[in-house]
Formats: structure tokens, sequence, C-alpha cells
């Protein structure tokens, strides 16, 4: 058995064919110590079932997209050395998906929906594990639902740690001794044993708690970039990749808009202490970064990112003014909502802040009545077109001089909200879309060129 146990998770692109699959399979088995492998679905076909979760369609087009979904299976599947093994199960899980898709359409029930989505991850490590046993290594798949508990709040289901910590020990620890164990992302059951989905881009996730669960010493990120860049090279192309983060920063960085890693994989790498490594799966040999407790350098600016489409609202009253409990009061509409904040500024009679809006969720629930809501209370605003710009980095709040680099950086433009001094790591500003881009190339250069 290894000593330092490690699980590897491979992202969408790079298990989105049987050429990717390969690449990832040679980096499974160059690693003794991966025992455990996790898949995220091939490219697109998450995408694919949440448009027949999701929208109304007629059978026609179902049947079109449970068919294009199918071409994407049977194509890695036509590349295996071996199908015959293969062929039968993939062939019941297409089954499964269209019998979903049909019943979900008429029924519209979360968990319907839910069993759907997971349907992807479902094929993907069927194939994969398929793939990796080309590799000559002993491989089986592991259905994740036998230990990755989650309550039942389908769509965004929240894993429970005691439990999913004992299962993994009595089912998963024992399959790890005598085969690379391959199992899915993204994918979990309820105490009922009603699959569950974590959430888009949840196969990060999955592999930090699994690595938790098991007391994995490390969890590698496999993905289609050489690691976690100083900004988006799609903003700037002076962007560069990192050689290492602290699990504070890549928090920081995920939430605020960095798109390699899913928000909540940090918290499970940082209760275990879990290194984690974030690699290209197309060129492993470039090395990657590496996210651990503590790094050889602690920059004051490590890296900036943006987050877009912020929605912010100020809410406004006289009686504010010497008030108690007005904020409390405001917070609790708020959370009814189920709307996250993310930035507070505060004045004497007035408070913004902002709300995070991926793809307009947030807009659909930030509705007439929860508006209505509060101005029982105050004069609400609702303002959109923003983004939302964030230095990560170290000691921000102590150093001398860290402030008014950045300011200097920004002063030509017009900012709505700065946000600073609530930890060590981050500085925040609220910006007009349309000068995100020059902001945060501006910043770049600044900071890092
Ligand atoms: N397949 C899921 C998604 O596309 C989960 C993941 O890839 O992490 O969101
Ligand atoms: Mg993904």
């Amino acid at each position: 058995m290894t000593n330092a146990l490690t699980i590897a998770k491979f992202g969408g692109t790079s298990v989105a064919n049987y050429a990717a699959m390969q690449n990832c399979a040679r980096i499974v088995a160059g690693n003794p110590d991966t025992r455990i492998v996790v898949v995220s679905a091939s490219a697109g076909v998450t995408n694919y079932l949440v448009s027949l979760a999701h929208t109304a369609m007629t059978q026609d087009q179902i049947s079109q997209t449970c068919q294009a979904i199918e071409d994407i299976e049977r194509a890695i599947l036509a590349c295996l050395k071996d199908q015959q093994e293969i062929e039968p199960k993939l062939n019941d899980l297409l089954d499964e998906m269209r019998a979903l898709a049909l019943h979900e359409e008429i029924m519209h029930r979360n968990d319907l929906k839910d069993g759907l989505l997971s349907m992807g991850e479902r094929m993907s490590s069927l194939l994969f594990s398929a793939v990796l046993a080309e590799e000559n290594v002993s491989t089986m798949n592991f259905d994740v639902r036998k230990v990755l508990r989650t309550d039942s709040e389908f769509g965004a289901a929240a894993p429970q740690l005691e439990d999913i910590a004992a299962l993994s020990e009595q089912l998963l620890r024992p399959e790890i001794e005598n085969a690379i164990v391959v199992t899915q992302g993204f994918v979990g059951a309820d105490e009922e044993g009603r699959t569950t989905t974590l959430g888009r881009g949840g196969s990060d996730f999955t592999a930090a708690l699994l690595a938790e669960a098991l007391n994995a010493q490390v969890c590698e990120i496999w993905t289609d970039v050489i690691g976690v860049y100083t900004t988006d090279p799609r903003i700037t192309d002076a962007a560069r990749p990192l050689p290492e983060l602290s699990f504070e920063e890549a928090a920081e960085m995920a939430t605020f808009g960095a798109k390699v890693l899913h928000p909540a994989t940090m918290e499970p790498a940082l209760r275990k202490d879990i290194r984690v490594f974030v690699g290209s799966s197309k060129e492993p040999e470039k090395g990657g970064t590496w996210i651990m407790r503590d790094c050889q350098e602690e920059p004051p600016y490590r890296a900036i990112t943006r987050r877009k489409e912020q929605v912010m609202v100020t809410v406004k009253t006289p009686k504010m003014m010497y008030a108690q409990g007005f904020l409390q009061q405001v917070f609790a509409i708020i959370a009814k909502h189920k709307l996250s904040v993310d930035l507070v500024t505060t004045s004497e009679i007035s408070v913004s802040f902002t709300l995070d809006n991926p793809a307009n969720s947030v807009a659909q629930r930030l509705n007439k009545e929860t508006i209505a809501e509060l101005e029982t209370l105050c004069d609400v605003t609702v303002e959109s077109g923003y983004d939302l710009v964030t230095v990560v980095g170290n000691h921000m709040q102590t150093a001398k001089g860290v402030s008014s680099k950045i300011f200097a950086a920004v002063s030509d433009y017009n900012l709505r909200m700065i946000c600073f001094g609530a930890n060590p790591h981050n500085m925040s500003f609220l910006v007009n879309e349309q000068d995100s881009n020059d902001i945060v190339t501006g910043l770049h250069k600044t900071l890092f060129e």
C-alpha cells in the first residue's frame, strides 16, 4: 500500500474523448500513489443533460439531445480495444438516461432531474475505467453514491461529512487495496438512496471530499490549463501560471471568480491539510500549481480575479440613524430568499451590498417579492452592470504601501465600491463592467510585470 495516497480528478475536457482519456490514464498509471480517480462527465454532456432537465422539450428534441450524448459516449466506446464487456453496461446507462429524460419531462421532479444530471459522470467513469485498464493496471468502476452521502437539496446537495468518512472507510478503502478505483464526481445520494448532485463544477469538490474521508495526502485536479494563473489569460496574455498558492489564497481566488477550481474544494483540503495540485492532463510535463498550507513565499500580491455580472443593492432609511437591528432585519430577508451577500459597505443611513449573479440566477431570486419585503423597511435601489475585481495576496492589512500601489493602478477608473480589511488576503473593487478588462490588465502590469 502507498504512503502518500493520491486522488486524481479529471475534468470534462480531460475526458472529452478517447485520446484525451488516454493522456489521463497514463498520468494515473504513472503514479503508484494514485488509487482513486474521480471523473467529470465528458465535455458538453452535462450541458445537454441540464437542457433535458430544465427546458421544456418535445419528444423529438428529447431524442435528438439524447442522441447527441450517445454519440459522444459511443465514439469513446468505439476506440476501446475490448468493447464487449463495456458495451452492454453503456447501453443500460443510455437506456436509463432516456427513460429519466422522458419521465422528468412529465413529472418535473427534482430528484429525477438529479438522476438525469448524474448520467454523464456515470457513463464517463465506466468508459474511463476501461481506458485505464488498457494501461495494464487493475481497475474498477465504483458507484460513488454508496459513499457520498448528501442532504436532499437536489441540484446543490450538501455533503454529510461524517457519513462520507464512515462509508468511505468501510466500502471504498478495501477496494483501493486491490485496484485503482474510478468513480464519479459531482454525484451523491441522500439518506433514502436518491441520487443528488453537488452543483455545477462539483467534481473537484467530490475529489477533495473523498481525499478528506480517506485522509489522502494529495488531491490532483487535472484540467486543460497548466495550473492557476496570475489572472485569467483570456483577459491579458501577460498572465502566467503560479507555482504555488496557499489554501487561503486559492479559496479567495475561487470565490472571487477564478474558474479553475470549484470554490468549495479548498474546505476539505484546509481541514485535513491535503496538498492540492492543479495541472493540465494534456501537458503534465509542464507541471502545475501546488496549493498548500505553507508556501515558500507569501508575496503581497499573488493574483487578480474578476467576477462578472454583479448586482449591487443599496438600502437606505433615515431611521437607521442611531438605530439598532436594522442590518439584522435586512440580512434576515436576504437569507430567507437564499441570496448570498458578498461585499458590504455601510454609511450612517444606508448600506450597500453585492450579490453574486452567476448566469442571472440571482436576478431570478432577487425578485419583486424580495424587493417588496425590503421596501417595508427602507428604500431599495438595485443596480447591475458591474464586475468585481479582486487582488489576492498576503499581509495586505499590515504591509506598507500595498494599498497605495493598488489604488494608483486603478486611479483612472470609477470605483463603485471598495472592500478591504476583513481579511489579509484580498482587496475588492466593484467596477463598471466595460472597464473591468482594462482594470485587470492595468493592475496586472503594475503588480506583476
Ligand atoms: N459534470 C459536472 C458539470 O459539468 C461536474 C463537473 O464537471 O465538475 O458541472
Ligand atoms: Mg468541470
